[in-house]
């Protein structure tokens, strides 16, 4: 099959975590992937080849999503495949702090990255998908961005955020065959949950009525899922991984 009759999909923050977890289930249907990271080479690179091992057309795109200018430059790459079937808006980031001590700066980094990130991604996409009357969005939020959570006002204030692009923009483009869905990760084991204390994860871990973390590929296995055109009737949905916490 050449490049142009194959699946496009446009994955933010795809070189670690959860993020390589839905490549490489994207990949395994042998896609065209367009990945974006913010800077770490090495693991973007190891997403890359470990996505081409599987049978994926991959192409690697350095950029921060908080600015409009590299997620265009996304989609600009996305152009020579002629579509663009899927957007995955996974990057994210946190930097938590009790609100006394949390810098304003501190505040409008998580918003414009794990906010307006999703934003500049979800404009650009919709213009492409209303065209071709075809799409597949999913959007990470996060449970905290249902419950809250002391210490993360920002990232919980971004994830609710994401949940009202996610429903505003599924009623948007529901009747133009494009559909628009949030995965509610709970607590997932990657670099960004790796620097919490062993006794904070157990404060966690007795939170999970299963009583043990997520992997990224429990997160990946629902994202490729809403991708597919089995979950062309789904839009709308905010779908909790999370082990029960948020229920
Ligand atoms: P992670 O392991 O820290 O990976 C973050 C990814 O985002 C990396 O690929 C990173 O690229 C990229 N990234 C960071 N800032 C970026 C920016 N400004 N522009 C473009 N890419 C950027 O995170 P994760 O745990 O896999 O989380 C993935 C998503 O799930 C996030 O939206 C997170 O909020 C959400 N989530 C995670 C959990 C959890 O428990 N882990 C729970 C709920 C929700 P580099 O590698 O280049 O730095």
């Amino acid at each position: 099959m050449s490049d142009n009759n194959k699946k496009t999909a446009v994955i933010t923050g795809g070189s670690r975590g959860i993020g390589r977890a839905i490549c490489l289930k994207l990949a395994e249907e042998e896609m065209n992937l367009v990945i974006n990271y913010a800077g770490n080479h090495e693991a973007a690179a190891q997403t890359k080849e470990e996505c081409e091992k599987l049978g994926a057309n991959v192409v690697l795109i350095q950029g921060d999503v908080s600015r409009m200018k590299d997620c265009e430059a996304l989609f600009e790459a996305a152009a020579q495949f002629g579509r663009v079937d899927i957007l995955v808006n996974n990057a994210g980031i946190t930097r938590d702090n009790l609100i006394i001590r949390m810098s304003e700066e501190d505040f409008d980094r998580v918003i414009d990255v794990n906010l307006k990130g999703v934003w500049n991604c979800l404009k650009l996409a919709a213009r492409i998908m209303i065209k071709q009357r075809y799409g597949r969005i999913i959007n990470l939020s996060s449970v905290v961005g249902v419950t809250g959570n002391a210490g993360q006002t920002n990232y919980a204030a971004g994830k609710a955020g994401v949940i009202g692009l996610t429903k505003s923009l599924a009623r948007e483009l529901a009747a133009r065959g494009v559909t628009v869905n949030a995965i509610a990760p709970g607590y997932i084991d990657t670099d960004m949950t790796a620097c919490l204390s062993d006794e904070i994860r157990e404060i966690i871990k007795s939170s999970i009525p299963m009583r043990h973390t997520g992997s990224s590929e429990d997160v990946a296995f629902l994202a490729a899922f809403l991708a597919s055109d089995r979950a062309g009737y789904i839009t709308g949905q905010v779908v909790h991984v999370d082990g029960g916490m948020a229920m």
